[in-house]
């Protein structure tokens, strides 16, 4: 396996406030498999800068409808920032072509890196059903999407 990594999920502060997300299981997950992997941020990778103001997918739609042009992402301040994150996910998977990547472990709740689960567009905490759209569109290009609450559950 060639995994991609959220780079906030291995301690880089790519976070929308400045913060990460790091989680020893998942680092020692790669490093005693001895996986090649790269950790990427789809949304600084978009241009926006960190820290940000946190944005969310529009209530009442889903990313497969943001990547269709259906939809927009919204921050906080109610900037129209949908742009900015497509943009961050394809450069993402670009980078995870050239590589070979074959495999991806995305930090959960994330417009960008969500995995079946993501806030529902309200800023009020409430998760809903669905991915972000950097996952959205690795799984239309054929990479995988590790579960990471089971790989979590190994350590
Ligand atoms: S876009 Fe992904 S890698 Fe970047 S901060 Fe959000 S969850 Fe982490």
């Amino acid at each position: 396996m060639r995994i991609l990594v959220s780079a906030c999920l291995l301690g880089m502060n790519t976070k929308y406030n400045g913060g990460n997300n790091r989680d020893n299981r998942v680092v020692s997950f790669l490093l005693k498999n001895n996986y090649f992997f790269i950790p990427l941020c789809a949304e600084q990778l978009g241009g926006l800068p960190t820290p940000r103001s946190p944005a969310e997918i529009e209530k009442g739609f889903t990313s497969k409808d943001v990547l269709e042009g259906k939809a927009k992402i919204k921050n906080k301040d109610g900037e129209d920032v949908t742009n900015l994150f497509i943009n961050g996910a394809k450069s993402v998977l670009s980078i995870c072509k050239e590589f070979g990547i074959t495999h991806a472990i995305l930090q959960d709740r994330s417009p960008s890196c969500g995995y079946t689960k993501i806030y529902d567009g309200t800023f009020e905490n409430n998760l809903i059903l669905g991915n972000g759209i950097l996952t959205e569109l690795l799984k239309k290009n054929n990479i995988q999407v590790l579960d990471l609450e089971s790989i979590l559950s190994l350590y």
